[in-house]
């Protein structure tokens, strides 16, 4: 990963944090309980990986109360008229300590808040930024709001009994812009193309790409380090890869682990992983293996070196085994970028 860290105002940080200890005091309500949040959190470093886009790197750990929730990579776009947030981090704390690193760089407002999928890791530090002048505009898939519909008591509940945060219904945002397939966002002299893919790691992936820096933030699409997580379609995700692997791409930011300008073989150890992993659980449907048989016997290749295996490994193969036990295709068919669905990635239009 290359770029400079930001530096860090000490001063003006302590006086931001002032600041809101008073405004704490002052406001009751949406901003409050993001500032309270807040007080707990370090400022959030990020670095500058290409000329205004800006990334925060997550720990390698599943989201708990021991890393503060700041386990998912987030980041932010800065153009010559505004700049777009890409995912908001775990707890409404770690969004703003984005949106105060955001603040610390750039005096242009927050226009978008994107979100690539409704998983919590990425998505509940989006109240953070509910209160600009004016707010900005949230944007994700088309399916991320009844996803995170039906997620939302849980989200709620963890955060609660987890982190020891409250967070009321009408603090976890909504998308106002919904992408059904694609949608370019103009940030002033740089467009920012976003794409709503079919179901993957979840129902709702969007992938945001920066043309002037063929910066690609691939969210979960992309793992690196951290065993991939299977909550959409394996099928599918197979195929979003196959389709991935065309863009032309300089630098790629991953859901979770280091930014890499490897493309496309850093997408190699996941496509191999998913792609094993599809093998072995169609032939262990094709032999008639109980679902529990198949989850205490497809184990990590050896040789790999994926973290999180204990947390993931046999949640996928559970998903895997429920999604390809009545599949229609013949389980010997290659699943390859013949067998996909066509994307008409980066066209520009508007949906
Ligand atoms: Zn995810």
């Amino acid at each position: 990963m290359r770029g400079m860290p930001l530096p860090i105002s000490l001063l003006r940080w302590l006086r931001s944090r002032l600041l809101m200890g008073l405004l704490a005091l002052l406001l009751p309500s949406v901003e409050c309980a993001s500032v309270q949040a807040a007080s707990a959190a370090p400022p959030l470093s990020v670095t500058q990986v290409k000329p205004g886009v800006f990334v925060h790197i997550g720990a390698l750990e599943d989201w708990a109360p021991s890393n503060g929730g700041d386990v998912a990579n987030i980041g932010f776009v800065v153009g010559s008229r505004c700049v777009a947030v890409i995912d908001t981090g775990g707890t409404p704390a770690v969004g703003q300590a984005l949106r105060d690193t955001i603040e610390r760089t750039t005096s242009l407002p927050v226009c978008y808040v994107i979100n690539t999928h409704a998983h919590p890791d990425h998505m509940l530090g989006n109240v953070a930024f509910s209160a600009g002048a004016p707010p900005p505009q949230f944007v994700a898939s088309a399916r991320f709001s009844a996803t995170l519909a039906a997620r939302e008591s849980y989200y709620l509940n963890a955060l609660q009994r987890e982190f020891g945060m409250h967070l009321t219904r009408a603090q976890v945002i909504y998308p106002s812009i919904a992408v059904e397939h694609s949608l370019d966002l103009d940030l002033g002299d740089r467009i920012l193309t976003l794409q709503a893919w079919p179901t993957a790691h979840t129902d709702n992936d969007l992938t945001v790409y920066d043309r002037r820096t063929r910066t690609l933030f691939a969210s979960d699409l992309l793992f690196v380090q951290h065993l991939p997580a299977l909550d959409g379609s394996l099928r599918g995700w197979v195929c979003a890869i196959a389709e991935l692997k065309r863009l032309d791409v300089a630098t790629v930011v991953p859901g979770h682990g280091p930014v890499s300008l490897d493309w496309p073989i850093v997408m190699d150890a996941q496509d191999e992983y998913l792609n094993g992993l599809l093998r072995d659980t169609r032939a262990a449907i094709q032999q008639h293996l109980t679902i529990q048989q198949a989850v205490d016997r497809i184990g990590i290749p050896s040789g790999s070196h994926w973290l999180l295996t204990e947390r993931f490994q046999r949640r996928n193969v559970t998903a895997a085994y429920a999604e390809l036990e009545w599949e229609d295709d013949d389980p010997k068919s290659p699943v390859g970028s013949s067998a996909c669905p066509q994307q008409n990635f980066g066209t520009g239009s508007t949906s």
